[in-house]
């Protein structure tokens, strides 16, 4: 039976360090439950606890007979590029903190809960919008200093930690600083850059990279873990660029394959200005339908929810009052569902881009006769024939303008002005 870290493509690294760790941890809570005479320490001062709850904010470094990669400490950084796994590494590495053997081992209730989203001593923060606002993380903060109730550890994972308001970072940055004894963050960043996660957060916390993982260590989880056929399997692997989630949606999902489709069909229709804005339009609307597609049925559940809620089609006497105060409730519904429909409009954007860039990658390797593997095989004829007419330097220029389209929403240019900008540089080359 593969234990909680079986699905970390490629992070061996890092799953050594949080076997480790999950190890110290429950040496921690073993020592914590033996019989007050039985703790082996000659300072009453010092014991495994009071070394977590401890303000050295190089805590690491507290592991057994001074080796620095086995300590526990409170408060955990994931970093690596999108799909490499950082959510599934602090959902897992939860996981085992929460195992009833201490080591993850993927079947007993405390994993099990975990994994599914119900233990309750483990807590998720995702944004559904553009950021995580101060409120959401106050009563997060304040919740995760109660005691386990499962008498192991009360874990905070904190998705997108790089979206966290002023405001919110400086209320997570109090609990990370005082840290209630059985308490562990983990948050999850594109990288530990001052612009993703706070100088003193960081400070605070140890960093767990991942990296990309190679097509071929995706290609053999989606062959294992979802019994997809082995060239289906290595095809979407390559596509995907090392991004495990999309590319089990490639191989799953045939209207992500169509989008992906119509998206590689860019290069060779930008024939002059007019097709170029053409293309901007049609990429900015495909990306506006797809997240259309994903909100609709959580904003119309949610907007069915409030409406019993506040009495809606009621008659009675409180009913004219009820309609009154339901107006604000419903103005802060509908500012959380468009922020959360902007977000997806802008990973779905962001997704296509990806292939666009992965398809000049492969002009640029094919017109350098470097020895690479193309991103997309299935286009593979037409970006070497495209690497031949540009010549290297002219696939340089076109991957760029994509990478800085990219960048320019990220900074938050407008997209329809940012590609529309790229579209045209693509023409002009
Ligand atoms: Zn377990």
């Amino acid at each position: 039976m593969p234990d909680v870290f079986a699905d970390l493509v490629g992070q061996d690294e890092a799953v050594d360090t949080l076997r480790r760790a999950a190890a110290s941890a429950a040496a921690v809570l073993r020592t914590a439950h033996l019989p007050a005479p039985a703790v082996a320490s000659a300072d009453p001062e010092y014991d495994e606890l009071d070394a977590l709850a401890d303000d050295d904010p190089a805590p690491a470094t507290a592991g057994p007979a001074g080796d620095p990669g086995a300590g526990m400490t409170h408060a955990w950084i994931f970093t690596g590029p999108p799909g490499s796994g950082r959510s599934v590494a602090a959902r897992a590495f939860a996981a085992a903190l929460q195992c009833g053997h201490g080591t993850g081992c993927g079947t007993c209730p405390g994993c099990h809960t975990t994994l599914t989203g119900t233990h309750a001593d483990v807590r998720l923060v995702a944004p559904e919008g553009l950021s995580i606002g101060v409120g959401e993380m106050r009563a997060l903060v304040l919740r995760a200093a109660s005691t386990p109730s499962g008498g192991r550890w009360q874990v905070v994972i904190i998705e997108d930690a790089d979206r966290l308001t002023e405001a919110a970072g400086n209320a997570l940055l109090k609990a990370i600083e005082e840290p209630p004894p059985r308490t562990v963050f983990l948050l999850c960043a594109p990288s530990t850059h001052p612009d993703d996660v706070s100088v003193t957060i960081r400070s605070r916390c140890r960093v767990v990279p991942l990296r990309q993982p190679s097509a071929a260590a995706v290609a053999e989880v989606l062959v294992r873990r979802d019994g997809i056929t082995p060239d289906v399997a290595q095809w979407v692997a390559a596509a995907a660029q090392g991004h495990v989630g999309r590319a089990r949606r490639l191989a799953a999902d045939p209207q992500a394959r169509g989008r992906r489709d119509a998206v590689l069909a860019v290069p060779r229709r930008l024939t002059g200005v007019g097709t170029a804005l053409d293309a901007a339009s049609a990429l900015i609307g495909a990306a506006e339908a797809e997240a259309e597609a994903a909100v609709a049925e959580t904003d119309a559940a949610e907007r069915a929810a409030l409406q019993t809620a506040l009495g809606a089609g009621g008659t009675g006497r409180g009913a004219a009052g009820a309609t009154r105060g339901s107006a604000g409730q419903l103005k802060d519904l509908e500012k959380r569902q468009k922020s959360r429909a902007t977000r997806a409009q802008r990973d779905a954007l962001d997704r296509a881009l990806v292939d666009l860039a992965g398809f000049y990658r492969d002009a640029l390797t094919s017109a350098l006769r470097a020895p690479v593997a193309p991103v997309h095989t299935d286009t593979a004829a037409l970006a070497e024939a495209g690497g031949q007419k540009w010549a290297p330097e002219g696939a340089l220029r076109r991957l760029e303008a994509v990478l800085a389209c990219r960048a320019a929403i990220e900074a938050n240019v407008k997209p329809r002005i940012a590609v529309e900008a790229m579209m045209l540089s693509l023409w002009r080359g």
